[in-house]
């Protein structure tokens, strides 16, 4: 069976709305309905139910940083949860900035929500499961970017469980089935000093597929190496070479910088957007031709373009 995520961009504008792209938002729902919010900004509930997505199904917001375009949606999305009566809990991932902002927002509100909102500070480089269903998983990883304030960048991965060779097992000679299990859930195990992993007993190779998503950043290292391999690079590309400077100046990359590391990085596809609003419809292309000299599959995302992604 096909597992599909679908990634659905609600904004791609930088710093202010401009009539064809609003601010950043990026919503990625998978194949059991668990549905992240990647940033926040104004509209974002609008866009949602433009583009037929209900709010209320939202598990999980990560903020990059509380910068007023990546945050400013937030507590109306949180209002209108409340208006709607939401009752499973929502997670909000962001830097300890940005969780004082919520926490803020929710003391100014007073609102008796009727859901819990569980507050999840990030620091340094982290992970988490998401979830783990039927041996299935999702998780969550964020490494520092590289902008004027304190901001991440968040990588989804989901990992399936694979279907186990029995042949492969005999011949290990694992039979105890605590052992299979334990190699299920951590992924290898020692048997006489040996290392058996998960993919030494799998009937097929194991599937995986990553998506990354920058957020605001100049050209960063720390990302390089968040994005290694990883099938989809959501990469801030506000400006094209010509305004190098001013991205650099700015805590943002250009579409040049973007390629440069989905390139180096391994990466499938790259998705460019944070597009400044000095580029007016057509004028953004100057930004794909830019990437795609440095890495060919590459895309420039417009508000409202989704992509599916096969695992
Ligand atoms: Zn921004
Ligand atoms: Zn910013």
């Amino acid at each position: 069976m096909a597992r599909n995520v679908e990634i659905i961009f609600l904004g791609t504008a930088a710093g202010t709305p401009t009539t064809s792209r609003w601010l950043p938002g990026i919503l990625v729902k998978d194949w059991n309905g668990y549905t992240i919010l990647l940033d926040s900004g104004e509209g974002v509930q609008y866009q949602m139910q433009r583009y037929g997505y209900s709010i209320n199904k939202i598990d999980v917001v990560a903020i990059t940083h509380p910068h007023g375009d990546h945050i400013n949606g937030l507590p109306g999305l949180i209002q209108s949860m409340y208006m709607l009566d939401r009752r499973k809990p929502l997670t909000i991932y962001g830097s300890p900035e940005t969780i004082e902002f919520v926490r803020d927002t929710l003391e100014v509100e007073r609102l008796d929500l009727g859901f819990q909102v569980r507050l999840e500070p990030v620091e340094n480089s982290g992970s988490r499961i998401l979830y783990s269903r039927g041996g299935d998983e999702l998780l969550i990883e964020w490494t520092p970017s590289c902008h004027s304030i304190e901001a991440y960048s968040f990588k989804l991965t989901w990992r399936l469980r694979p279907r186990i060779d029995p042949k492969k097992l005999a011949a290990l000679g694992i039979e105890d089935p605590r052992l299979i299990s334990m190699l299920t859930k951590k992924g290898e195990i020692e048997i006489e000093s040996k290392r058996v992993t998960l993919a030494d007993i799998a009937l097929e190779p194991l599937k995986e597929a990553s998506l990354v998503y920058t957020g605001d950043t100049s050209p960063c290292s720390s990302i390089m190496t968040l994005a290694s391999g990883a099938r989809i690079l959501i990469h801030d590309s506000s400006f094209d070479s010509n305004h190098k400077l001013d991205a650099l100046e700015r805590g943002h990359s250009t579409a040049a910088d973007a390629a440069e590391i989905a390139h180096k990085a391994g990466v499938h596809l790259l998705v460019l957007t944070h597009v400044s609003g000095r580029y007016r419809g057509g004028e953004a292309r100057i930004l794909l031709n830019e990437a795609r000299a440095i890495h060919s599959k590459t895309l420039l995302a417009w508000d409202g373009m989704k992509l599916i992604m096969t695992i």
